[in-house]
């Protein structure tokens, strides 16, 4: 097979490629086609070519665009690093993939060339081997770090592709362990491609617009897609409510990818979402019934999804019409995914009845890089196990309730913490809740919660200045929840926050959260 963009370059020259909102450039097919031999063949005379595990250290950029393509019609396999992480992370994480060659910008350089520096000593002991080469993508480097601009082109020999050829190394995003860096393969890819546009329908007009960041698979997927489906993607460098709803009004977005809280703050700003809008995937993290039934009375397209980055980003998508009908569910999976729910001893389970959800299909990793242990530690008989709790219909829909790791066990009871989140999120002073389990004498955990209120609702402590001053009272919550929830399930402890603590990817920070029990004093035990 040869590379997706030349191919999309050859049949449709003219037709928009991308556009920088930085810049408010646009740029064909043709022009990125001819930007990314041209970086490729820099690339190539600095020593990038098929098997070179190639790093990339950038803010979200047209270079960056231009540095995907170019590594893979090289053959490299490309290893995007969180742009935020600090020298010791990034060496890790340079470490873990074997990453040989790094491409930076002027915001990375310093961190990056730290992390190089330090994995040499770590390698050598006297830093005296050759070191990884870094290179710019900015007109300037700094500190050795040379400009790609500087150095000639060497002619490019574009590598032919097969299925099996790893061309990503993506890392989770660290939410119950280190990162994990895992393999996704040409296959993976184009499955994971077809069996979105499947779900999500095709329009050869969708203007996609990217703002999550380009080391997730739900960032990097519209990328790659641009070319497979001849659509044009919209670039923005980072996210920001109001300027991003902007956006997708201005360039007339079809589509974006979003996690709920941006979501939900880009509503908070705007209201409702740009009227071009086609497609909003929503996935990434949990999304309350509360933020769907928005999505629902102010016409927002929106499709829930399950997804996570062994699978390429989606397992399962629920339509608009099917969110809106039932709004904890994730829909079915994407065409030859395969989701199976076993319970402790990986037998499965009837429909209804919830376990671990276990994915198999072509979308499907084959496996994290340099690490059999964790590769076979993953899977099992029906595929790849996902950590995740959730229910299948009988009509094959899935919930997801939360992460094997999250769920709270209090006197003997199985409580999930993600429908009483939903719960207390319904409460009309609380705008967000999570709920962790706290290690307890008595119960063995203690279902604890942590409240953010309502854009003006006070926190409880924080005295009054006016009659009209609305309180978040953690009793009138617990008296709300009574109604809706058994006994065992409500929150023993309540704290108050200006906002949940969340990963870079958006998903609670649990740890964090936990953090906040018992020793918080702000904490308010409530008695049973
Ligand atoms: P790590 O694997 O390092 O612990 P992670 O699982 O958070 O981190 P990702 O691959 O970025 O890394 O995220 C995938 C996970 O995100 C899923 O396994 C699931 O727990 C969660 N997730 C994604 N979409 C949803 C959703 N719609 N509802 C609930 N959880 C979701
Ligand atoms: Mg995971």
């Amino acid at each position: 097979m040869r590379d997706w963009l030349s191919y999309r370059a050859g049949i449709d020259p003219g037709r928009d490629a991308l556009v920088d909102t930085t810049t408010d450039t646009s740029y064909t097919f043709d022009t990125v086609d001819t930007l990314v031999d041209d970086l490729a063949g820099r690339l190539a005379s600095v020593g990038v070519d098929e098997g070179t595990h190639l790093g990339a250290v950038l803010r979200p950029c047209v270079e960056y665009v231009c540095l995907i393509h170019a590594a893979m019609r090289l053959g490299a396999t490309l290893v995007p690093l969180d742009d935020r992480l600090t020298a010791r992370e990034l060496s890790a994480g340079m470490d873990a993939a074997d990453v040989d060659t790094v491409v930076c910008d002027a915001t990375t350089e310093d961190a990056v060339a730290d992390a190089v520096a330090a994995l040499d000593v770590e390698t050598d002991g006297d830093g005296s081997a050759a070191s990884i080469p870094v290179a710019t993508v900015d007109e300037v480097g700094t500190d050795g770090v040379d400009p790609l601009s500087a150095v000639g082109p060497d002619p490019v020999r574009a590598a032919s592709w097969s299925l099996e050829d790893t061309q990503l190394i993506l890392f989770t995003s660290g939410t119950t362990g280190d990162p994990k860096p895992v393999r996704l393969t040409t296959g993976n890819l184009l499955a994971s491609a077809a069996a979105s546009v499947f779900r999500l329908g095709f329009d050869p007009d969708d203007r996609w617009l990217a703002t999550l960041p380009l080391h997730h698979a739900g960032g990097i997927s519209p990328i790659l897609r641009m070319p497979i489906y001849g659509m044009t993607v919209v670039l923005r460098e980072g996210f920001d409510a109001g300027a991003t709803a902007d956006d997708l009004d201005s360039y007339d977005a079809t589509a974006v990818s979003v996690v709920p809280t941006m979501l939900r703050r880009m509503l908070d700003r705007r209201g409702t979402l740009a009227e071009s809008l086609r497609v909003v995937l929503l996935g990434g993290a949990p999304a309350s019934t509360q933020l769907i039934e928005r999505c629902r009375n102010y016409s927002v397209p929106v499709f829930p999804t399950y997804g996570m980055t062994e699978t390429a980003s989606q397992i399962a998508t629920a339509r608009p019409e099917e969110a809106f009908r039932a709004p904890e569910s994730v829909g079915r999976p994407l065409f030859l995914t395969e989701v199976t729910v076993v319970d402790g001893a990986g037998d499965p389970l009837p429909a209804g009845e919830a376990g671990e959800l276990v994915v198999d299909g072509p979308t499907v990793t084959p496996g994290y890089y340099g690490d059999r242990e964790a590769t076979e530690a993953a899977f099992g008989e029906f595929g790849l196990h996902t950590g995740d709790v959730g229910v299948r219909t009988a009509s094959g829909s899935i919930t997801v309730l939360n992460r094997l790791d999250d769920r709270i066990v209090t006197g003997g009871e199985n409580v999930d913490p993600g429908s009483v989140a939903d719960v207390l999120a319904d409460h009309p002073d609380v705008a967000d809740a999570a709920v962790v389990g706290v290690p307890d004498a008595e119960w063995g955990e203690r279902v604890s919660a942590l409240l953010v209120p309502e854009p003006g609702v006070a926190p409880p402590d924080s005295g009054s200045d006016g009659a009209t001053d609305r309180h978040l009272d953690p009793e009138d919550v617990r008296a709300f929840a009574r109604d809706r929830l058994a006994g065992y399930k409500l929150p023993k402890s309540i704290a108050v926050a200006d906002e949940l603590p969340r990963t870079a990817s958006g998903t609670v920070d649990r740890a964090a959260v936990r953090d906040r029990f018992p020793a918080d004093p702000s904490a308010t035990d409530v008695a049973d």
